[in-house]
């Protein structure tokens, strides 16, 4: 009876003098650099082929196609974390492989601390593609055209000649 109480008046003794915080700054947390944390998106414009996928797919309309100046993968998605629920569909149904053009990785605790959330643009995801990328593009995309151009031409020789030698 005696050491219950004496435990009672320990425990009680306890909680009064040896503070403890009642929660925990999570910033100091690791759950972010889990590989299963969902958290701001990472978005690959090199690999992302411009499906449009992850756009339709996301229920809160959180994803907007950025257009880009170039034909082939025309359309790279930008996120705006202030509707996303991070509920990582728009990573599940990419279909890039091996490694996902979209994909929910890093954490993002400002949003959750206050203070920067003045700017809605900070909320923002957005793709920053450097203009020597987009000229690299376009470049390469206007010496196909040419070729396939020669091409068509040369068979067009080609086959005027045929029908010359047969005629
Ligand atoms: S995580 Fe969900 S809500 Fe957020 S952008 Fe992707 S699909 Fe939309
Ligand atoms: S689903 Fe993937 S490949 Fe398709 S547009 Fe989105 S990020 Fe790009």
């Amino acid at each position: 009876m005696i050491v219950e109480v004496l435990k009672k008046v320990y425990r009680v003794s306890k909680a009064l003098w040896v503070k403890s915080p009642a929660t925990h700054d999570i910033r100091s947390h690791l759950m972010h650099d889990t590989p299963r944390f969902r958290g701001e998106h990472t978005i690959d414009y090199e690999t992302c082929i411009g499906c449009d996928a992850c756009n339709k797919i996301c229920p809160t309309h959180a994803i907007t196609m950025k257009h880009l100046p170039f034909k082939k993968q025309n359309i790279v998605p930008e996120v705006n974390l202030s509707v996303c629920i991070f509920c990582g569909l728009c990573e599940d149904v990419c279909p890039t492989k091996p490694e996902k053009s979209i994909i929910l990785s890093g954490g993002r605790y400002d949003m959750i601390s206050g203070g920067w959330h003045q700017d809605q643009q900070d909320f923002w995801v957005h793709v920053d593609i450097p203009q020597s990328y987009i000229d690299e593009r376009l470049e390469a995309e206007e010496a196909t055209r040419v070729k396939k151009e020669m091409m068509a031409k040369k068979k067009e020789a080609q086959l005027h000649n045929e029908k010359e030698d047969k005629a």
